[in-house]
């Protein structure tokens, strides 16, 4: 079983199995859950959450791809249009995985917080000195 990449502008309303829509345009991926259940996992892309690679194979997924709030609790990475089962999570490693991903954006956010102040100050300090 290989995953296909296909790119949309919007996400059709019935998926078809084994295939990764992307749409750069709304930056999400989707897919049906891959252990066949017919859930379907939408992933958005962006520098804080998931990234689509399309390479010769296949297309990758990462991080990987973890369906706590189905039944299933399936959890794999789709990597060079193969899926790669991650093993389950009990709740605790959830928990931490979520915990994880949170502090990851809090930096990403700190950070660009930081250098648009940078950017602000730069700009006010050009301002008061620069007309002369
Ligand atoms: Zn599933």
């Amino acid at each position: 079983m290989r995953i296909e990449l296909r790119r949309v502008e919007f996400m059709p309303k019935e998926l078809e199995p084994n295939v990764l829509y992307v749409s750069e345009k709304y930056r999400t991926a989707a897919h049906l859950c891959a252990c066949g259940c017919g859930n379907k996992i939408r992933t958005p892309l962006g520098p804080t959450a998931w990234s689509v690679v399309a390479g010769r194979r296949g297309p990758s997924l990462w991080p990987s791809v973890g369906s706590w709030q189905r039944p299933c609790r399936s959890h794999y990475v789709i990597r060079d249009g193969e899926i790669h089962w991650a093993g389950q999570w009990n709740d605790a490693e959830v928990q931490q995985g979520r915990l994880r991903e949170h502090t990851a954006r809090e930096a990403y956010f700190a950070a660009r917080a930081r250098s648009s102040y940078a950017r602000r100050l730069w700009a006010w300090l050009k301002a008061l000195f620069g007309g002369r």
